[in-house]
């Protein structure tokens, strides 16, 4: 069983990219296979990871304009059980030819890419861009799942509904199965009244849809500086800095992922029966 994340918020410098290297990182470390899909021309992804221009030659871009396979862009990473597809500026292009009007099912061509190698892994993370464009709906129409960070600021809800909606418009259309996995609070610091604002307002209207930890407490990622280090390093900061609080919520929120996945196969089998 494989399953496709998409780490989703329409809103700019929220976490995403972070929440994608840092999860991904978590969940291999913690012995599942996984594949991080860069999904944004600005690469953040891929550089996060220690990559560089010079380290591959095709990227997401020549898979979703149709002239490489997944399997051929795939690179491995420096860490045990995480590979990686890298992007490139020149993403940027393929939204023209996305708009393209004589192509059909444009919207699912990154699950068409993703189908032949899905089972080589146990999760498959994807980062996207800070836009509602095609490459955000090709990343939500390969997605089993979302998670959608929100950063713990004035303004953090804003355009939330937006992004709900196109989450909805894609149930009824092009992906029914798609499941809000949860939403995660980002850079939360305990002694900004404006965190424990945003918290409660989450916690309000999508009080189902946080991450627990273990000890039944909502799932937040601090703000935390080694978390805002570590791409710098080309390193997770699971392993850049293993002790820090930042890794220790992304280890939390793998497990809580994991566990998830456990409960939903546990339902299916005693619905079978
Ligand atoms: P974009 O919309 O541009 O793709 P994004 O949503 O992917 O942005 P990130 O790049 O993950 O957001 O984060 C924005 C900035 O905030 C980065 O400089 C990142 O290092 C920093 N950052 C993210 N999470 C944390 C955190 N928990 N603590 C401290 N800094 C953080
Ligand atoms: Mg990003």
């Amino acid at each position: 069983m494989s399953e496709v994340i998409t780490i989703a918020n329409q809103k700019g410098g929220v976490g995403k990219t972070t929440t994608a290297v840092n999860l991904a990182a978590a969940l291999a470390q913690s012995g599942k296979k996984v594949l991080l899909i860069d999904a944004d021309p600005q690469t953040n992804a891929t550089t996060s990871l220690g990559f560089n221009r010079n380290d591959y030659e095709y990227n997401i871009y020549h898979v979703l304009i149709g002239i490489k396979k997944m399997s051929d862009v795939i690179l491995p990473s420096k860490f045990k059980n995480l590979d990686m597809v890298p992007a490139n500026i020149g993403l940027v292009g393929v939204e023209k030819e996305f708009y393209d009007p004589n192509k059909k099912n444009r919207e699912l061509l990154l699950k068409k890419a993703i189908k032949p190698i899905k089972e080589n892994y146990h999760y498959i993370i994807v980062d996207s861009p800070p836009a509602l464009g095609p490459i955000t709906i090709n990343s939500l129409g390969a997605a089993d799942s979302v998670i959608i960070p929100i950063q713990c600021e004035f303004f953090a809800l804003e355009g939330l509904a937006q992004l709900l909606n196109t989450i909805n418009l894609l149930k009824k259309s092009i992906n029914p199965k798609l499941a809000i996995k949860g939403f995660l609070p980002t850079m939360y610091s305990s002694q900004n009244n404006l965190s424990k604002q945003v918290l409660e307002d989450l916690s309000h209207h999508f009080e189902d849809k946080l991450f627990l930890t273990k000890k039944k407490e909502v799932l937040i990622v601090p703000r935390n500086i080694k978390i805002a280090e570590s791409p710098s390093y080309g390193k997770p900061v699971t392993e850049y800095a293993k002790k820090s609080k930042g890794a220790a919520a992304y280890v939390d929120l793998a497990k809580s992922i994991v566990k998830i996945t456990n409960d939903d196969k546990k339902l299916a089998k005693e619905r079978a029966r």
